[in-house]
């Protein structure tokens, strides 16, 4: 019998990412290229460039390090949103000319749901409540009745872009999310107050970067205080409503996603409420937490060994992919 072989494209934002995998998740190639602005954010059109500019190169090298043959290839995965235009349709061109040029089927994959999937393959989390916290996306999901359903969000900016948003107004490089973790290290611990924002279960940073921009330039707070200051303030308010989330749907784990998700001191933010409410605290490693290719792929293989097929006409992109529009066919 032939092994399936799953190539997913991620193509959201500022990432381009080619993922490999078989069906039993064994991760065979994960190859990412982040378009990094010389200065200024990430302009759509320019990223969706990069990423048709590096594609090709990247599927050929990824079938490479995969050790695959491309007619090994039995599904083609992308990311069919939310995200920027542009960028989405970059991916999910590559992944349709993929799918026709290999005579096999193609998935659209919800971006924010391959973030939880991913998890729940490489850790031993089985229904966390996951914080995933991005660029663009700022997110509390649980698997809840046939759906992922969002139980908290950002009502205004995505925790990373607050960040990166930051730092550009600081004169750091992007992505400043890194960097303000390696300053607030050198922090003197000394707490700037800032707004606090959680409304419901839900999330704001807009007035916090204001406040904390002004505390920088205005007021001349050492750099590295802002830093410890954002992210205690902004790290609290995303414990406490995941926190909340778990309570309300008595769900003993947590899980973390999105590239925020790599910060140290947000992880063992979480890990100490989860332990103190006696639950399991799980994380991808970096290279799975941020956008890839690979989370694409096994959750276009979720939705395709448990009966989802889509005809090129389903395949259209949205930006506003809900993470709710996904009837979840893989879990009962
Ligand atoms: P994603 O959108 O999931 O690919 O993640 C990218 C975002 O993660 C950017 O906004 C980065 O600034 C942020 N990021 C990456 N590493 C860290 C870190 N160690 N601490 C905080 N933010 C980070
Ligand atoms: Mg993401």
């Amino acid at each position: 019998m032939k092994r399936d072989i799953i190539l997913g494209i991620e193509g959201t934002a500022h990432t381009i990412g080619i993922g490999i995998v078989n069906g039993d998740g064994e991760v065979l190639a994960n190859l990412r290229r982040m378009i990094k602005p010389e200065k200024g954010g990430i302009h759509p059109r320019e990223a969706a460039n990069h990423h048709a500019e590096k594609a090709p190169g990247m599927l050929k090298e990824a079938i490479a390090v995969a050790g695959v043959r491309p007619e090994d290839i039995t599904l083609v995965a992308f990311s069919q949103g939310p995200g920027l235009g542009p960028c989405l349709r970059t991916a999910a061109t590559a992944a349709r000319a993929a799918s026709i040029s290999l005579g096999v089927p193609l998935m659209g994959v919800n971006h924010c749901i391959a973030h939880l999937e991913i998890g729940r393959l490489v850790t031993d989390a089985e229904d966390p409540v996951l914080l995933y916290a991005s660029g663009g996306n700022t997110q509390i999901i649980a698997f809840n009745e046939g759906r992922y359903r969002v139980f908290g969000e950002t009502l205004d900016i995505g925790i990373g872009n607050m960040l990166d948003k930051f730092g550009r107004e600081a004169g750091l490089p992007f992505p400043a999310g890194p960097v303000l973790e390696k300053l607030s290290l050198k922090s003197s611990e000394d707490l700037i107050e800032l707004p606090y924002s959680v409304k419901g279960m839900d999330v704001a940073f807009s007035g916090l970067l204001t406040a904390a921009l002004n505390a920088y330039k205005r007021k001349k707070r050492a750099l590295e205080d802002v830093a410890y200051s954002i992210q205690e303030t902004a790290f609290a308010m995303l414990t406490e409503v995941t926190e909340r989330a778990m309570a309300h749907l008595g769900i003993e784990e947590v899980l973390l996603g999105g590239g925020v998700a790599r910060n140290s001191r947000l992880r063992e933010m979480v890990r100490t409420m989860a332990e103190e409410r006696g639950a399991r605290f799980f994380a991808p490693p970096g290279d799975l937490c941020v956008d890839n290719g690979v989370m694409i792929a096994w959750t276009g293989w979720l939705m395709y060994s448990s009966g989802t097929r889509m005809k090129i006409e389903d395949t259209a992109i949205n930006q506003r992919f809900r993470t709710d529009a996904v009837d979840v066919t893989w879990r009962d």
